[in-house]
């Protein structure tokens, strides 16, 4: 099952974004990830993006489109993926339909985790990371996977912040650029909306992002398994 993920920096994605992985034995694609392992390990793309994603703008589309196009020809995703973090912009919402449609591929499904803008930069100014494992929620601002003091609640790993994450104008540039119907996320969910309309595909799963995670996971499931057994 290929699948588009979208929601809002701090919607709980990340979390969601883990148990689909596991459930469905697909790779969890995130942009946000690949840019920072890129950082960490002082790569060229590495170099290219850091400046953009300090600031909280989009990494150039000339970087970012070929990079995940590329990613999603890898060996693993033979079964299907779970792309997080892109199309994050009309553009690249068009040229990734333009490409699966040049290699006959469909996206099955599209998951939205709908969150107001407020809620949403609350919760990411108190998520922490996992040094162990990004796939390991933590978040200060969220009863049920608040960390074990200052270690991650699954496997007691050393926690840290993302630097873009405790910048508040970096945040809410990232949200402009979620929220934006014209030419941003949101430009980008419709477009895939409205393919859904004329095509049937992708099908559309639309979650309440203020429900607690396991209701959201719930929720999830649910759906997920409506749309496999049709
Ligand atoms: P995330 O982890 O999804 O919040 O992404 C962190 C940062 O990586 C974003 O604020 C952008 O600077 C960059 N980034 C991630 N995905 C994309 C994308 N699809 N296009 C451009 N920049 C991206």
């Amino acid at each position: 099952m290929n699948i588009l993920f979208f929601g809002p920096n701090g919607s709980g994605k990340g979390t969601q974004g883990a148990i689909i992985k596991e459930r469905l034995k697909i790779p969890h694609i995130e942009t946000g990830v690949i840019f920072r392992e890129n950082i960490s390990k002082g790569t060229e793309l590495g170099k290219m993006a850091r400046s953009s994603i300090d600031r909280g703008e989009l990494v150039s589309d000339e970087i970012t489109i070929p990079m995940v196009l590329n990613r999603l020809k890898e060996d693993d995703c033979i079964n299907g993926w779970l792309l997080d973090g892109f199309p994050r912009n009309l553009n690249q919402a068009v040229k990734l339909n333009e490409a699966l449609m040049r290699e006959g591929i469909d996206a099955d499904v599209l998951i939205e985790i709908i969150l107001d803008r407020e809620i949403a930069k609350k919760r990411i100014m108190g998520r922490r990371i996992c040094v162990n494992d990004n796939n390991h929620p933590n978040n200060i601002n969220i009863e049920a996977i608040r960390p074990d003091g200052d270690k991650c609640r699954i496997c007691g790993g050393e926690l840290r912040k993302r630097d873009d994450d405790q910048d508040e104008a970096a945040i809410d540039k990232r949200h402009d650029i979620y929220y934006d119907t014209e030419n941003g996320t949101i430009a980008a969910v419709t477009y895939y909306k409205d393919l859904s309309d004329k095509r049937g595909v992708p099908a559309i799963v639309e979650l309440d992002g203020k429900n607690s995670v396991e209701e959201v996971t719930k929720e999830l499931i649910e759906k997920l398994g409506n749309v496999s057994s049709k």
